[in-house]
C-alpha cells in the first residue's frame, strides 16, 4: 500500500516537472526561441533546459517561478548550473534583499516542504492553463 502511494507521488512530481519545465522555457520565448538566463545564448525552446538557481532540487526550489529559468545545455549541465551568474542576474532583476530573503526561505522550508498529489495536480492545471493563455496572447500579438 505504502509503496504504491509513494510511486504515485513520484509520478505526479515527474508529470508536474514536465509541464513546469515547458512553462519555464516558453515564458518570454518568441517564435519558439528563448534566451539562456545565464549566458544569453538563444536557442530553440525544445533544446533549452529549465535550470535552477540553487542546488539541491529540494521541494522549495524545484517548482519556484523565479528560481527556475531557461538555460542552455552548456550552462545547465556542463557548467554545473552557473549558480554564480544565476545569482547575479537575479539580483540584477530583483535586488539583493529579495535574493537573500528567497535563499533564506528556501533553506528554511526546503527540507520540510512537501507536496501532495492533489497539490501537484492543481499545479499541473495552472501551468497548462497559463501556457494556453500565453500562446493565445502571442497569436493575438502576432496578427
Ligand atoms: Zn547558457
Amino acid at each position: 500500500m505504502k509503496r504504491s502511494k509513494t510511486k504515485t507521488l513520484k509520478t505526479a512530481k515527474a508529470d508536474t516537472w514536465k509541464v513546469f519545465s515547458l512553462w519555464v522555457r516558453l515564458k518570454d520565448s518568441r517564435h519558439g526561441l528563448n534566451q539562456c538566463y545565464t549566458c544569453g545564448l538563444v536557442g530553440h525552446v525544445k533544446d533549452m533546459h529549465a535550470g535552477h538557481a540553487l542546488g539541491g532540487r529540494h521541494n522549495a526550489v524545484l517548482f519556484d517561478l523565479f528560481l527556475v529559468r531557461p538555460q542552455c545545455r552548456q550552462c545547465n549541465m556542463y557548467n554545473n548550473g552557473q549558480y554564480n551568474r544565476f545569482r547575479l542576474r537575479l539580483i540584477d532583476e530583483f535586488d539583493q534583499e529579495w535574493y537573500d530573503e528567497k535563499v533564506r526561505l528556501c533553506s528554511k522550508t526546503g527540507r520540510i516542504m512537501k507536496y501532495t498529489t492533489a497539490d501537484l495536480d492543481e499545479m499541473i492545471e495552472w501551468f497548462r492553463e497559463d501556457i494556453k493563455i500565453t500562446s493565445l496572447n502571442r497569436q493575438l500579438e502576432d496578427t
